[in-house]
């Protein structure tokens, strides 16, 4: 068994974050999840927070600290979609997704650094798409958001590696979630035939990897973009 950590996780009250939590709770962890509405799995501490709120991802994190430890592994997993074609996007869907995915990715990283830094020791691990490297008709805003979290866990590694620290990107594919749920019926099965493995993945599958990157086994592994997608990026 890996060394038990303080794991917090955003985005922890539904879909792939609650999954993870799930995970970490299992593997014996101290886990904490950041949500808007609702709360983490059963064994997890549910903190209010939303991450385009710094002055709340602040409190959010003061609470975890001061009930289960300093965070030792970071898991930034909220996120949304605003698809549109490039010419009817607005810059407000454009600015939601960006500020949402990558810059809710920077403001959590940078306040999990803190304590890390100071213990030299730290995970940080970014859920990105397999979108961000492969591109998505419709989603210029968030494949742009996605990939920018490649260069972040890169710029991150070369700053913060000598510290005990790494930070990686886990690339999805297709995730049976809310969000994947939203698509039409005739689309899922469109994508189903262009994915090898021919099916989408339970959120466990790509908590289970997660769970492995926080783990002791995984000290040596930063700046790799890790994709859980059956096959689909192959390449990217
Ligand atoms: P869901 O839509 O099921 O859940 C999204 C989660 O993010 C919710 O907990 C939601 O909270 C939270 N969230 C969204 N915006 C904010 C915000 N501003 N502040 C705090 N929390 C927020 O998505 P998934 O579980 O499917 O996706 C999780 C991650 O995985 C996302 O980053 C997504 O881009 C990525 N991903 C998903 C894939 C899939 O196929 N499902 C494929 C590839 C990547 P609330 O309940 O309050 O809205």
């Amino acid at each position: 068994m890996s060394t038990p950590r303080t794991v917090l996780i955003t985005g922890g009250n539904r879909g792939i974050g609650y999954a993870i939590a799930e995970e970490f709770v299992t593997a014996g962890h101290r886990v904490a999840v950041t949500a808007r509405s609702g709360e983490g799995p059963a064994g997890s501490l549910t903190v209010r927070a939303d991450v385009t709120d710094s002055a709340a991802l602040d409190a959010a994190f003061s609470e975890v600290e001061q009930k289960l430890g300093a965070v030792e592994v970071v898991v930034a997993n909220a996120g949304i979609t605003r698809d549109m074609l490039l010419m009817r996007m607005s810059d407000d869907d454009f600015d939601a997704v960006v500020d949402t995915n990558l810059g809710g990715a920077f403001r959590v990283v940078k306040r999990a650094s803190k304590g890390m830094l100071k213990a030299r020791f730290g995970r940080i691990i970014l859920v990105s798409s397999v979108v961000g490297l492969l591109g998505g008709a419709g989603q210029v805003n968030y494949s742009s958001s996605k990939a920018g979290l490649v260069g972040m866990a890169r710029s991150i590694t070369r700053e913060l590696g000598g510290r005990g620290i790494t930070a990686n990107v886990v690339a999805p594919g297709f995730i049976e979630t809310d969000m994947t749920a939203e698509l039409p019926e005739a689309q899922q099965l469109e994508y189903k035939k262009s994915i090898p493995a021919g099916r989408f993945a339970a959120p466990s599958e790509v908590a289970k990897v997660i769970v492995w990157l926080a783990g002791d086994d995984a000290g040596y592994i930063s700046g790799a973009v890790i994709p859980v997608d059956g096959g689909l990026g192959m390449g990217h």
